[in-house]
């Protein structure tokens, strides 16, 4: 099967339950972000530009519990920021679990392996010696980590971990090939960083699906190339959603990055366009969504917003109208349900009831539009019946050839700062101290992915973008 089949049970029992209530507006999935502050500061996040990313505001344990309990979706993906900072997350997934949800857990890699290191000293037994020789093989842990992982100490043995189940995903952010991928989470190392993070999850019996986000820059071919790849990790499952004019990250690109939205994000024909192939793609890869929703993105169909089936908790409270607008903050998701004017948002055969909604065709508004039939169409609950019971793709097939095209990046002295590391190698660089801002900035850029988490303060990257202006001069 396609996905495992208890997964998708689960959920359409939950859509039938609904269905025979005639309850007129329920949740499908639960964006729960227990906190804001990320490690990274990706181009075109909405969430660290609209929000505080102060640790200090985080939701607590017990709140992030009572939300999911209350709008009882099957499925909570927990974003954010970085989820994996949060320092409940542990918690967080068990308690969920306990609840029966199925879970997504949306990181950017970067402390995924800790925290599967955490799981392997929590369980160690000498029975685990094969897999931690085949992980020290992989270079996916080092000498002196397998050695802390046989050596745990009590509290360690004790620790609440993230272990693998059939109801849990590691949702890993991967927007495209080494270079792109680096480019747009704006630092280097991440991407290669994502892939051992995945071949670890896979050798310990995670599950592990990807989320990619096409802006208007993404090439077609290159995200082909990624899926093969991911394909041949094993990864079980990739969301795909066209980047979205969030307001903030909007604000943020003209003045930080002196791009233009219109050079970055999606129109709806340009979508189109660029997902001309999604439904291939479902027949060669394991994609997430609703044939129905692909059929949409290609620009077969129109489909109605339904942002209230994927709402989204946040330290401000349930936010409304979806995860990408932000019009008012409710405390329940009843509440919301009730006072928020759903009529007013989406686009309704063609024409935007919103202006901001004109460019909008991401999964969190229309792929639950699919799954509920809102726009049903003769055939529609076949076609989606045979998709998700359907055969699973075959992996595809690993190749040195392959491994090549992917690893395009910093992987080959070709990352995207190659060309501003060599301006701070010559001479007049070295004059003027901007090889000196460098090194603090690598330094820096080891203990982000190392060890500990940042805010999406960008001033040590300003200030290196500056030396190197005085250095171009
Ligand atoms: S990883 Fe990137 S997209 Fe995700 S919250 Fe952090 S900055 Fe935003
Ligand atoms: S169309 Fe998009 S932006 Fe508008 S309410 Fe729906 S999900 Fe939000």
């Amino acid at each position: 099967m396609r996905f495992p089949l208890a997964l998708t049970v689960k959920i359409a029992s939950h859509i039938v339950k609904h269905k025979i209530l005639k309850t007129p507006k329920f949740a499908m999935v639960l964006q729960l972000e227990p906190l804001h502050t990320c490690n990274l500061t990706c181009t075109g996040c909405g969430r660290i530009r609209e929000y505080s990313t102060n640790l200090k505001d985080m939701v607590p344990l017990e709140k992030c519990l009572a939300v999911a309990q209350e709008c009882d979706a099957p499925m909570v993906s927990i974003c954010g920021g970085e989820p994996l900072i949060y320092p409940k997350i542990e918690e967080l997934v068990a308690g969920l679990r306990e609840q029966g949800r199925v879970i997504y857990i949306c990181t950017n890699g970067v402390f995924m392996r800790k925290k599967m290191r955490d799981y392997l000293a929590a369980v160690y037994t000498p029975t685990l010696e094969p897999i931690l020789k085949q992980l020290l093989e992989g270079k996916l842990i080092s000498d002196k980590e397998a050695d802390t992982i046989r050596n745990a100490n009590e509290s360690a043995c004790r620790k609440v971990v993230i272990r693998p189940s059939k109801w849990i995903y590691w949702n890993v952010h991967v927007d495209g090939l080494e270079f792109t991928h680096d480019l747009i989470v704006e630092r280097e190392g991440v991407f290669k960083e994502c892939i051992e993070a995945i071949k670890m999850a896979k050798i310990l019996g995670y599950q592990v699906a990807t989320n990619t986000t096409v802006y208007k820059e993404t090439d077609v071919q290159e995200l082909e190339e990624m899926f093969k790849f991911l394909s041949s990790l094993e990864v079980d499952g990739h969301t795909i959603s066209p980047g979205y004019e969030y307001d903030a990250a909007k604000k943020d690109m003209v003045a930080r990055l002196g791009k233009q939205p219109e050079d970055f994000f999606l129109t709806r024909k340009m979508t189109r366009q660029k997902f001309a192939r999604i439904e291939e793609w479902g027949k060669l890869f394991t994609i997430f969504g609703t044939p129905v929703y692909q059929e949409f993105l290609a620009g077969k169909r129109e489909l109605t917003c339904t942002a209230w089936a994927i709402p989204t908790y946040n330290i401000k409270g349930w936010k409304a109208p979806c995860y990408l607008m932000t019009d008012g903050h409710y405390d329940g998701y009843q509440e919301m349900l009730t006072k928020v004017a759903w009529e007013k948002y989406g686009v309704v055969n063609g024409v935007a009831r919103d202006p901001r909604c004109e460019n909008c065709m991401v999964h969190c508004g229309y792929d639950p539009s699919g799954a509920l039939g809102t726009n049903y169409q003769r055939g529609d609950n076949w076609k989606n019946f045979a998709y998700n019971f359907g055969r699973k793709p075959q992996p595809y097939l690993a190749s040195p050839a392959l491994s090549k095209t992917v690893f395009n990046g910093v992987s080959v002295g070709k990352g995207h700062l190659a060309e501003a590391k060599s301006v701070l190698n010559s001479p007049r660089a070295a004059m003027n101290g901007a090889q000196a801002a460098f090194s603090r900035k690598e330094e820096n850029h080891e203990a982000h992915v190392g060890t500990h988490c940042g805010t999406a303060d960008t001033s040590e990257r300003d200030e290196l973008l500056a030396k190197i202006k005085d250095a171009q001069k």
